[in-house]
């Protein structure tokens, strides 16, 4: 039986172009900031995303941290989503190492909204903490990789500005966002202070994130990169597949998007499921078991024993994320599978 792995779009493997750039990359010391591939990747994220700069990083977990220690100080008020990855997936870094105080937020599919950060964000007092940060997900992991729209953007820069907020995205699939809203990436961060992006998702690069911003930001987030022990050698190796994922891999991403529709669409049709969202917008679909008909335990059984692969994401949900390495057909057996018993 054909194993249907629909965890994440990081089981992705590289393409056999990222093998051939990799074996035949131009490489240097990075440390030395003589590795050109590293540099060319850095000036082509920068470029793509409209921004000064950009900084080679290990992963989305260290690029977000790097950004929060960047624009934080100790004690500072961090805003986000109360599900956001860098609240609920990034080990308590934010707490940990950025010493920063969160104000999670509950939104909708893991989205903010200018009137949800009002209502979070406190008058200057000696009581409070300085708020400081707003950290926007596009697209929403935990939101069913719900996207944030360029108009909807411009709304939550504007409304941040006026709290005097500085602001990150982390746009681990910041590509996936743009694609679904058929705009060029630019469109999704105008206005905010840096993103993260990662190459290892849809992209299918094996290794690192792009963190963005101004060349005054970047050279600051360089050496906090450096104290996490982000000290790179010939890292062009990696920084090589990632150009080719920058250069080949976009695109395609609406493959995997069509391909969550049509997965939404079959699963939905199962009488114990509901899907969570009323539209999938890119590369994740997130169900709901109804209780009275499964138990979870019940429902990941049944997908084990079909050769299908998901990740369990709460008490009652679970994911399942289209990418690369899963075609129609897989999509098609999904389906049967899970009808046929
Ligand atoms: C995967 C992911 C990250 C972190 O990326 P890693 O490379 O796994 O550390 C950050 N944010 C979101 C929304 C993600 O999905």
């Amino acid at each position: 039986m054909r194993i249907i792995d629909l965890r994440s779009d990081t089981l992705t493997k590289p393409t056999s172009l990222m093998w051939n750039k990799m074996a035949s990359a131009e490489i240097g010391d990075d440390g030395y900031r003589e590795d050109p591939t590293v540099r060319h990747l850095e000036e082509l994220a920068a470029d793509k995303l409209g921004f000064e700069a950009g900084l080679f990083v290990a992963s989305g977990t260290m690029g977000n941290l790097v950004a929060l220690l960047t624009h934080t100080q100790r004690g500072d008020e961090v805003f986000l989503e109360a599900e956001s990855h860098i609240y609920y997936n990034e080990v308590g870094g934010v707490s940990v190492l950025a010493n920063a105080q969160t104000c999670p937020i509950p939104g909708t599919k893991g989205k903010l909204t200018p009137e949800l950060i009002k209502g979070y964000v406190r008058k200057p007092s000696i009581n409070n903490p300085n708020p400081s940060l707003l950290c926007l997900e596009n697209t929403s992991n935990r939101g069913g990789g719900s996207v944030t729209k360029p108009e909807e953007m411009r709304e939550l820069v504007k409304c941040a500005r006026g709290f005097g907020l500085k602001i990150h995205i982390d746009g681990a699939r910041i590509f996936n966002a743009a694609v679904a809203c058929k705009v060029d990436v630019k469109e999704l961060v105008q206005g905010v202070d840096s993103v993260q992006f990662c190459l290892t998702k849809g992209l299918a690069a094996p290794m690192g994130s792009l963190l963005v911003g101004s060349q005054e930001f970047i050279s600051r987030a360089a050496k906090w990169k450096k104290m996490l022990g982000g000290g790179f050698r010939q890292i062009g190796i990696m920084a090589a597949a990632g150009i080719v994922a920058l250069e080949t891999m976009i695109d395609r991403l609406e493959e995997d998007h069509v391909r969550a529709k049509k997965l939404a669409h079959g699963l939905s049709e199962l009488p114990y499921l509901s899907v969570c969202s009323d539209e999938i917008e890119t590369n994740i679909v997130i169900v709901e078991i109804i209780s009275e008909l499964i138990t979870m335990k019940e429902f990941l059984a049944k997908l084990a024993e079909n050769g299908i692969m998901a990740k369990d994401i709460g008490p009652t949900k679970v994911r399942f994320v289209t990418h690369k390495e899963i075609n129609d057909d897989d999509i098609n057996l999904v389906i049967e599978r899970l009808s046929s018993k």
